[in-house]
């Protein structure tokens, strides 16, 4: 499994056809539902039948329809594949394929850039995270990218025998010994959760410990760790690895709704106020247009057909002479799609939002702008 990360989206949304459109393509190769090898190329052909009207005879995308389907026929990891992106240019000698973890929408779309919609949002719901898991004598450490575990440490700190062996101590010294060592081993942990962190790297970190202990764990992370700790949670240490991956991914799922939230409730304040927030198709694509967005908000799976000047890049609802350099447009399916490429393209921050209805009240899209 190849890694994907937001870097490589950003370049994919950068990348132009000018002598010839991109061939863009998605497929549900998830065994749940194609269960044989056969049933993930049925699913292929039935995408490529529906799309074939719309698909034109450039001899660049009959050549990336051939490719695709050779992959796709020539088979591909299915174990730990749920999803497939491709994304071909056979005019420009491009060619990439991602095997998702995730299942994904089947979707063939030919348009000048490639269509990385469905990607980032992959990539915006599964942040790659860190989950410490720590108790008095043991800690795990897990790294988890796409949803899936990628590293996992764990460390055992033998608690001292009983210290009554030694009638040397006094009963105050035992304890404090104790102490100590207890606290040597929350150090030790923390060291762990650090080193795997310097090797790893990860966005967001969620601790489980008993709460006695969460709190002193806290004060012995490391500044960079501290800083990304985003919940606490309750799984046991002995816990098998698939109950702390699927206990991690919905404590996971919830920080990321109340991240989406929270950058909605900043969207609304700044529209309210009149501040540096736009809100609404028609605005949210002129202030792209205008190079003003920071951050991007979209309602999954909000679509809209609209115009795109290929001359000066005017994206809108409305064709067909672009009001800004009077070229005639195109027609593209989806210009919420387009807004998403070019947000990516001009390193904007992109939140795509699931099941946020303030968002959906201000019109499932909107943008927080630097002026
Ligand atoms: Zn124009």
């Amino acid at each position: 499994m190849v890694a994907i990360t937001e870097q490589q989206v950003r370049e994919l949304a950068g990348f132009r056809g000018e002598v010839a459109p991109v061939t863009s393509c998605y497929l549900d190769v998830d065994g749940a539902r194609q269960v044989r090898h056969h049933d993930v190329v049925r699913e292929l052909e039935r995408l490529i039948r529906a799309t074939r009207g719309r698909l034109n005879g450039d001899p660049s995308v009959v050549a990336d329809v051939r490719r695709i389907e050779d992959h796709v026929k020539g088979g591909f990891d299915r174990s730990r594949t749920r999803g497939l992106a491709m994304f071909s240019c056979s005019a420009h000698d491009l060619w990439q394929v991602i095997e998702l973890p995730v299942p994904v929408r089947s979707q063939l779309v030919v348009n000048h850039t490639p269509s990385v919609g469905q990607l980032e949002q992959v990539i915006d719901q599964f942040e790659r995270f860190g989950v410490l898991l720590v108790d008095r004598q043991r800690a795990r450490m897990f790294v988890f990218e796409l949803g899936e575990l990628v590293e996992s440490t764990a460390v055992f700190d033998q608690l001292p025998r009983g210290d009554d062996d030694d009638h040397s101590y006094t009963k105050d010294q035992a304890r404090d010994h104790a102490a100590a060592r207890a606290r040597a081993h929350l150090r030790h942990a923390a060291d762990v959760a650090f080193g795997v962190f310097q090797d790893q790297s990860f966005e967001r970190l969620i601790l489980g410990a008993a709460d006695d202990l969460a709190a002193e764990v806290e004060s012995l992370l490391h500044p960079y760790l501290r800083e990304r700790l985003v919940a606490r949670c309750t799984i046991p240490l002995h816990a098998s690895d698939e109950e702390i991956r699927l206990t991690a991914l919905q404590v996971e799922s919830e920080v990321e709704r109340e991240k989406e939230a929270q950058a909605v409730s900043r969207l609304r304040e700044a529209v309210g106020g009149g501040g540096l927030g736009v809100a609404g198709i028609d605005p949210t694509l002129l202030a792209l247009v205008e190079r003003r967005v920071e951050t991007l908000l979209v309602s999954s799976g909000y679509t809209e057909a609209g115009w795109r000047c290929e001359s000066c890049r005017w994206i809108g609802r409305r064709g067909r002479s672009c009001p800004v350099c009077q070229s005639d447009m195109v027609q593209v399916d989806d210009v919420v799609e387009e807004a998403i490429e070019d947000a990516l393209a001009q390193s904007c921050k992109v939140e795509i939002c699931i099941g946020n209805a303030d968002l959906d009240v201000l019109g499932r899209i909107g943008a927080l702008v630097r002026y």
